[in-house]
């Protein structure tokens, strides 16, 4: 899925700035990066910034136009340091963004657009992108360094495909029923009853407690399988006897 995204950096005048976007997205687990007329590329300073993250630098493609860089991109977000409202475009913060992002790039690829050190995206760039971006900050100093947005907007999609991950993972669980429950706490109760630990006559608490303990741990079946077959090796014993 991550394989999907690419980030695109728009005329980088610092190589410094290029390195530092592979390692920020190397740390995401992110590795298509495109440059679009980059000012020095390759150069020392990209590679010593990657610190480790040289594979992502290696596979970058260069490219000299922006529709270039975006030809087979279904969904394309552009990122801006200021809220651009004011062009009434659909707009979401750097979260919305990350959800979005992991949601669509299941299937389709996603771009998503850095502008240059000193003077952002134009508008005809922003007019590009089906949403704009905007990692919310202080109104003041809104700028962020490029890299520390790349390293934002990357943490928040990989956040965001960690726990649509966690969700598929979730729902091939089974839990019990409150049927099979009930089901167990007859049987063990019936069973503390033969062992001689709860007296019926006077059952106090007991078997509340019990339903407050095991109801906490949320059961999955095979879990609730294994203390039935519990209950019932104790009873094939104490019927032996
Ligand atoms: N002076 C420029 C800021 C450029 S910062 C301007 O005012 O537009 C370089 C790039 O980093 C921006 O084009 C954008 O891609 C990204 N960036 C910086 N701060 C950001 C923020 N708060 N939200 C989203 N992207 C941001």
């Amino acid at each position: 899925m991550l394989s999907n995204i690419r980030i695109v950096l728009i005329e980088t005048s610092h190589p410094g700035n290029i390195g530092a976007t592979a390692r920020a997205m190397k740390n995401m687990c992110l590795e298509n990066l495109v440059l679009v007329n980059p000012r020095l590329f390759p150069h020392a300073d990209a590679t010593s910034r990657a610190s480790g993250a040289d594979d992502v630098l290696a596979r970058a493609t260069v490219c000299t136009t922006l529709d270039e860089a975006l030809q087979d991109c279904n969904l394309v977000l552009g990122t801006s340091a200021r809220s651009q409202r004011r062009l009434s475009w659909p707009e979401v913060d750097s979260r919305q963004c990350g959800e979005l992002v992991a949601n669509t790039a299941q299937r389709e690829k996603v771009a998503i657009v850095f502008g240059r050190e000193n003077s952002g995206l134009t508008n005809e760039e922003l007019e590009r992108c089906h949403y704009l971006v905007h990692i919310p900050c202080n109104p003041e100093f809104s700028s962020l360094n490029i890299a520390a947005a790349v390293q934002l907007v990357s943490s928040d999609i990989f956040q965001a495909s960690q726990r649509a991950e966690e969700m598929d993972e979730a729902e091939e669980i089974e839990y019990v029923t409150a049927a099979e429950m009930d089901g167990f706490y007859t049987h063990l109760e019936q069973t503390l009853i033969d062992v001689d630990f709860l007296n019926p006559d006077h059952p106090r608490k007991l078997m509340r407690r019990l339903r407050r303990l095991f109801n906490r741990a949320r059961m999955e079946k095979t879990e609730l399988n294994i203390l039935r077959g519990i209950l019932t090796e104790v009873n094939r014993k104490l019927t032996k006897k």
